[in-house]
């Protein structure tokens, strides 16, 4: 099955196999990686993590047009990516994400649902 955002077969089983695009989200978790704008919780300690980008664009790693992101790590080391058109809307929905964790509301599940869901609208 050929993935339409990145043109190739980019589904297999790893650590990214809950997204869309696991090419799109690799090379954000990668971005992610040499810092975010901001970040919320903890894997071993909060069970879940969230991290902010909201400019893509000065990465030189292939995003595939994607602007801005939150990204999702669990206790279980699966990585859920989410995409935005703006800095706004990533920024909005990491904020929301960081309250529920502050809430104590970290249910992995309905958190992985809502970012499933807010990937499609990307495009
Ligand atoms: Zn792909």
């Amino acid at each position: 099955m050929i993935c339409e955002i990145c043109g190739t077969n980019c589904s297999k089983p790893s650590k990214f196999d809950s997204n869309s695009c696991q090419k799109r989200a690799e090379a954000i978790y990668d971005v992610a990686r040499d810092g975010c704008d901001a970040e919320t919780g903890s894997v071993t300690e909060d069970g879940v993590w969230f991290g902010l980008i909201n400019d893509l664009s000065d990465h030189e790693n292939d995003v595939y047009g994607a602007k801005a992101a939150v990204i999702m790590e669990d206790s279980e080391g699966a990585v859920t990516v989410a995409v935005y058109e703006s800095a706004e809307e990533a920024t909005a929905a990491f904020e929301e994400s960081a309250e529920d964790l502050a809430d104590g509301n970290e249910n992995d599940l309905k958190l992985e649902r809502r970012y499933d869901n807010e990937q499609e609208i990307d495009a």
